[in-house]
């Protein structure tokens, strides 16, 4: 059977996650295609969604302008496997540090967003993460980091001291951009969470 799995589409780094998306699926074997989200409705045919980077303000605003911001909740309470990439990984917190603003909530974290100030606005790093073997080629752009998570969640990579990736259940969150690193394994490990 042919599955979708759900790009959000409203702003940001959509084609990027497509693209590597169609690999990923590829290379796990599953049949199927990603698919752009615009609307509450389109959110019904996927089993696995992805919120990408670009503005956390500026998604967090048209998810609730468009339908889209209470139906993302309710299907991740439910168990549709959500993984949030810089804003998106904003997007997914409790909690952030200062600025205000709709969040989903789902995972049990906070997050700081702009977190490694204005000389390491944009870096790369290879970092080590929990699950695979090599290091992955980490690309920051005005990256946010997790400063802090319940025992609900697992901690899957740090810089330092800083949290850039973790996971609850069905969520992950990666302060990066695995979409820009021409390596599948983050959303291989993404969609071996479809059930
Ligand atoms: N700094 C942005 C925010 O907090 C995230 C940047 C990104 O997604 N590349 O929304």
């Amino acid at each position: 059977m042919d599955i979708n799995v759900g790009v959000i589409a409203v702003q940001g780094a959509v084609s990027e996650h497509i693209g590597i998306l169609k690999r990923a699926m590829k290379e796990n074997g599953i049949e199927g295609k990603p698919i752009p989200i615009r609307k509450s409705n389109e959110l019904e045919k996927v089993v696995a969604l992805i919120i990408p980077g670009g503005e956390s303000t500026a998604i967090s605003k048209q998810l609730v302008e468009s339908d889209l911001f209470d139906r993302i909740v309710e299907r991740g309470k439910e168990g549709l496997p959500i993984m949030g990439t810089c804003a998106g990984c904003v997007l997914l917190a409790k909690r952030t540090v200062r600025k205000k603003m709709k969040l989903l909530g789902l995972m049990d974290m906070t997050v700081e967003r702009n977190a490694f100030g204005r000389q390491r606005e944009s870096f790369e790093q290879d970092i080590d993460i929990c699950g695979l073997e090599r290091p992955f080629h980490g690309i920051f752009i005005r990256a946010p980091i997790i400063t802090h998570v319940s025992d609900k969640c697992k901690i899957l990579a740090r810089i330092g001291d800083k949290i850039i990736m973790a996971k609850q259940k069905n969520l992950m969150a990666v302060a990066f951009h695995p979409e820009l690193s021409n390596d599948t394994r983050i959303h291989r490990a993404f969609l071996s969470l479809i059930k």
